[in-house]
């Protein structure tokens, strides 16, 4: 219960076989980390920053993110936060930002594909949170990303606006790490050639799932195909994870799933290093990891990937778990 889980707020998040996992909570605002704090978190796995840019009539300066990106990172005292880059476009417009009316907006002209041509809107961003890393766990993670030289030039932009810091004398962190959202089904299949050049990945099953499924997450009409639990895409996380572990990686999540309580055991036997969700589901999943065992997840994941059906997964989960 509530005051049973509330004593587990600075214990770290272990499973009944002593295994160690991070569960990070997901942030739109600076305003959200009291949630952060008072519930625990053991980093900030998402900071969708378009909130940053939304409710206003100009870009803000690089001034005025550096301060948003900073007082998060302060506040972490250490731990890990990931900020990822603008994430605008799909369902989310800005006023000051004249973009194409497009018959497909969630397979158009959004997110990093705008970045990547609006590179001054890019380079004032990605400056502020290289600064921004100087004073903590900084890393930078790009969303939506559907090929290789997306990530190469997206990167590219950032190493070069290292060596303009770097010749201004402004401080950052020139470790600073550099990954990207998984949530398009191409970077999902091919997670192994990325692996190789990302410092991590966080699955963005919310969009992966609609785009897997070819089921809009908005609508009210194919919500029964909108599925987490289908085995292709189970899969899918589960060739990310095991992508990036190859190369030494890590793989978290940052979609609603992370938090769900059927999803745990399943994502937890298949290895996955980081759970971000609301920081309200945060103390409910750290208290049921305590009673799951690796062995048994691994187990359990075996039989779901090669189920039929979604249904069939989250009955085998409710008969192994309850
Ligand atoms: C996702 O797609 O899973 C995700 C976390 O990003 P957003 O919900 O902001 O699209
Ligand atoms: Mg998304």
């Amino acid at each position: 219960d509530k005051a049973e889980q509330k004593k587990l707020v600075s214990e770290p998040s272990i499973t009944a076989d002593g295994k160690r996992v991070e569960l990070a909570a997901n942030i739109g605002t600076p305003d959200d980390m009291r949630g952060v704090l008072e519930n625990g978190a053991e980093g900030i796995g998402l900071y969708r920053t378009e909130f940053l840019y939304m409710g206003r009539d100009s870009f803000p300066g690089e001034e005025e993110q550096f301060e948003a990106y900073r007082t998060v990172v302060e506040q972490m005292d250490g731990a890990p936060i990931v900020i990822r880059t603008l994430d605008i476009g799909g369902d989310k417009k800005l006023p000051y930002l004249d973009l194409p009316e497009e018959l497909n907006p969630f397979l158009g002209f959004r997110a990093l594909r705008l970045c990547l041509e609006k590179t001054d809107m890019f380079r004032t961003q990605l400056r502020a949170l290289l600064r921004a890393s100087h004073y903590g766990n900084l890393k930078i993670m790009f969303p939506m990303v559907a090929t290789l030289e997306e990530f190469r030039a997206a990167k590219g932009l950032v190493e070069e606006e290292k060596k303009r810091l770097n010749a201004e004398g402004v401080s950052f962190d020139s470790q600073v790490s550099v990954g990207i959202m998984v949530e398009i089904p191409s970077t999902a299949v091919a997670a192994a050639s990325f692996a190789k050049e990302v410092d991590f990945f966080s699955i963005g099953t919310n969009d992966l799932v609609q785009y897997t499924l070819a089921a809009d997450r908005m609508s009210e009409r194919v919500s029964h195909l909108y599925q987490p639990y289908h085995p292709a895409v189970l899969r899918l996380i589960k060739n990310v994870i095991d992508a990036s572990h190859i190369e030494g990686k890590w793989t978290g999540m940052c979609g609603e799933m992370a938090g769900e309580e059927t999803a745990l055991p399943l994502l937890l036997g298949m290895g996955l290093d980081e759970f971000s969700m609301s920081a309200t589901s945060i103390l409910p999943a750290r208290s049921l990891m305590r009673t799951l065992s690796v062995n048994d997840a691994r187990a359990l994941v075996e039989r779901a990937l090669v189920c039929g059906t979604a249904d069939e997964v989250k009955e085998l989960v409710y008969a192994e778990t309850k």
